[in-house]
């Protein structure tokens, strides 16, 4: 596929091109690359360090996914990725440094973006502007955009099921070991959020 039809596929399922799925679309075809395959199922795991746009491209291309319990959050708000292949032991970590500095002029019209301006010549520019840092990030050289590295650590344990229990606040289901014991009750966290 190329990296065309590849991003359509991600913008399928993100919604919209953005720098932010082309930045996750480079992170996963350098984890693919160092790694292997995609997982069908557990193969690989990703711990992400945000919840950013990328990382819809991650779950697409390396199949690391939030349900499948193979895509790990971690809440520290970088841009950095983890891979690890468990039947090799493999593991690298990347993180995403893009060095090439924005001209004064484009800087400017960021800014008056940020700062919420929605003049329509401006979002018209703002928005050839996202096209071509899009271009510019999928066709960088990797050195440029990435910091990669192995590391030699365990992967995050396997995603594990559990039983269900009722909770006996609300009476719905949750998973066992999520029930808080409060005066001798079960109750899920919600409801005992409340109480
Ligand atoms: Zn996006
Ligand atoms: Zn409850």
């Amino acid at each position: 596929m190329t990296v065309n039809d590849t991003m359509k596929k991600i913008a399928a399922f993100h919604g919209h091109i953005c720098p932010g799925l082309a930045y996750g679309y480079r992170a996963a075809e350098a984890a693919l690359k160092h790694l292997g395959d995609r997982a069908v199922d557990e193969e690989l795991v990703a711990v992400v360090e945000n919840d950013s746009c990328a990382v819809d491209a991650v779950q697409v291309l390396t199949g690391c996914t939030f349900g499948k319990g193979n895509l790990i959050f971690r809440d520290y708000g970088k841009q950095v990725y983890t891979f690890f292949h468990r039947a090799s032991g493999k593991a690298v970590r990347i993180s995403v440094d893009y060095r090439r500095e924005e001209p004064p002029e484009e800087r400017a019209l960021w800014d008056r973006f940020q700062a919420g301006d929605r003049t329509g010549t401006l979002v018209e520019q703002i928005k050839a502007l996202k096209q071509r840092k899009v271009q510019a990030i999928l066709s960088a050289p990797e050195a440029e955009l990435l910091a990669v590295r192995p590391v030699d650590a365990a992967p995050p344990s396997k995603a594990r099921i559990y039983p269900s229990a009722r909770c006996d606040t609300c009476g719905e289901k949750a998973m066992a070991p999520r029930l808080k014991e409060k005066n001798g009750q079960r109750i899920c966290i919600p409801c005992a959020q409340k109480t």
